[in-house]
């Protein structure tokens, strides 16, 4: 095992600094931004340096620490996550191999996520129906505590999953395995951590996140329509795009399988805190702004922004499927490649003969289609492209480093046939 598990002797993210800071930067982050863009500290701020003062008047109400930790919306958040468990147990779906692992075997993943994100429909359908739109209220009005839930859950799969990963056999994420605490603990140190067939990496890159931010996006239209009494063109547009976002990649879930986050990175806390944390409470700023802060587009606008937003999905997807055919040994568009050492092949043509990372791009105008369905009043909520470029960025200098110790002088070679990085002609 210690040949097939080597320690790792190159640190990321700058090291065991770095994982500590980015570690409780994000929780810090997260609650930072919910309040900071709230009702609670006066809306969303205009500018950048209005942040801190508004923190501060947020903070400065007892009722927000007691609001901190919220025995509802802690119940509430496991018992959405149970249900996650158990309709990944219960509905059906094809079991599908996910990429081969250095130890010669492959993971076999139960692909039903699109059936659980159409059986919520059914529930959220039914209840609406049932019950009106005001029950939905509820996760904005226990926003905080709910946040909180989704913090103590990404620390404790974390310590779970860093505890688990000593147990004897188990593959670790060749970047995870460096023996320190800190670095292992927030990088992830095994690649797959399971039990029995249940991969909880997988499970939590689809299901309990992103169908949440679904969820919180309704729920937000929700609160909205119950202070107006009606939803702005705004609102109907940020739950289409981001819906439509989330039910193509639950949809494409075998499409996860060929991804860095499964193939390469190990489960530790940077993917816990992201999956259940970041994605459902940051990702859904905008329509949580647009509840208190109701914005209308008009015709003109909302065709543009429409238009970027259809771009973007064009890109991302014709990319991503393009690629997802190749690795499965399909080539429908007859793409040129390059065949290497290793014997895996580079697609040379087609979107990743554009740049190394055309997918990125695509998911890049779709970022900044989402923030401009909240207009100009404020920078705040333009907050996740910005981000956003920099973590992809990030993962591509990350990805670039990967390939070029999978492929050694055939990543070169590929990297002269397609120089640029992830905008053709910028960068
Ligand atoms: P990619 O899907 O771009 O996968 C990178 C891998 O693809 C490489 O490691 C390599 O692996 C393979 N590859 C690279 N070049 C080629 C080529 N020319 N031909 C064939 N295979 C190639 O990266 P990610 O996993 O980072 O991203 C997946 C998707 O998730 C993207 O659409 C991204 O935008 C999105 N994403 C979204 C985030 C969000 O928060 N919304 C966060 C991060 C990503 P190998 O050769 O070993 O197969």
């Amino acid at each position: 095992m210690s040949e097939l598990n080597p320690r790792t002797t190159h640190y990321e993210f700058m090291g065991p600094p770095g994982a500590f800071a980015v570690t409780f930067g994000v929780p810090f982050l997260t609650f930072g931004l919910s309040l900071a863009c709230s009702e609670a500290s006066g809306g969303c701020p205009n500018s950048w340096w209005d942040i801190p003062p508004n923190l501060i008047k947020a903070v400065s109400s007892l009722d927000w620490w007691f609001s901190l930790f919220d025995l509802q919306a802690f119940v509430l958040y496991l018992a959405w996550y149970a249900f996650c468990v158990v309709s990944w147990a219960i509905l059906p779906g094809a079991w599908v191999e996910g990429s081969l692992m250095r130890n010669g075997q492959k993971k076999l993943y139960k692909i039903n996520a699109f059936s659980t994100l159409l059986l919520v429909l059914g529930i959220t359908g039914g209840t609406l129906w049932s019950k009106g739109p005001a029950i939905f209220t509820v996760i904005y009005d226990r926003w905080i505590g709910l946040v909180t839930a989704s913090v103590i859950m990404s620390f404790a799969q974390a310590f779970y999953v860093y505890a688990m990963s000593f147990q004897p056999g188990k593959l670790l994420a060749l970047g995870g395995n460096s023996g320190n605490f800190i670095y292992d603990f927030y990088i992830g140190r095994e690649l797959n951590p399971s039990v029995g067939s249940f991969d909880i990496k997988c499970f939590n890159e689809l299901r309990p996140g992103l169908i949440l931010w679904a969820i919180i996006n309704f729920a937000m239209a929700c609160e909205q329509y119950t202070r107006l009494g009606a939803v702005t063109d705004s609102m109907i547009l940020i739950n289409a795009f981001q819906f439509f976002y989330v039910a193509d990649a639950l949809y494409n879930e075998p499409s996860v399988l060929t991804t860095m986050d499964i193939t390469t990175d190990g489960f530790g806390f940077m993917l816990a805190i992201g999956d259940l944390a970041w994605v459902p409470f940051i990702y859904s700023l905008q329509a949580r702004y647009l509840a208190f802060h109701p914005v209308e587009l008009g015709p003109v606008f909302t065709s543009l922004v429409l238009a970027l937003n259809v771009t973007g999905y064009y890109i991302f997807r014709v990319a991503n499927a393009e690629k997802d055919d190749f690795r499965n040994g399909r080539n429908p568009k007859n793409l040129t490649f390059m065949v290497t050492a290793r014997g895996t092949k580079l697609l040379t043509s087609g979107w990743w003969g554009r740049s190394r990372h055309p997918n990125y791009l695509g998911d890049l105008l779709m970022s900044v289609a989402w923030s401009l369905t909240t207009g100009f009043s404020t920078p705040i909520t333009y907050f996740y492209p910005v981000y956003f470029l920099v973590l992809l960025i990030h993962r591509q200098l990350r990805d670039d480093e990967n390939c070029y110790k999978k492929y050694g002088a055939d990543w070169e070679k590929y990297k002269a046939l397609v120089p640029w990085r992830i905008i053709p002609y910028v960068y």
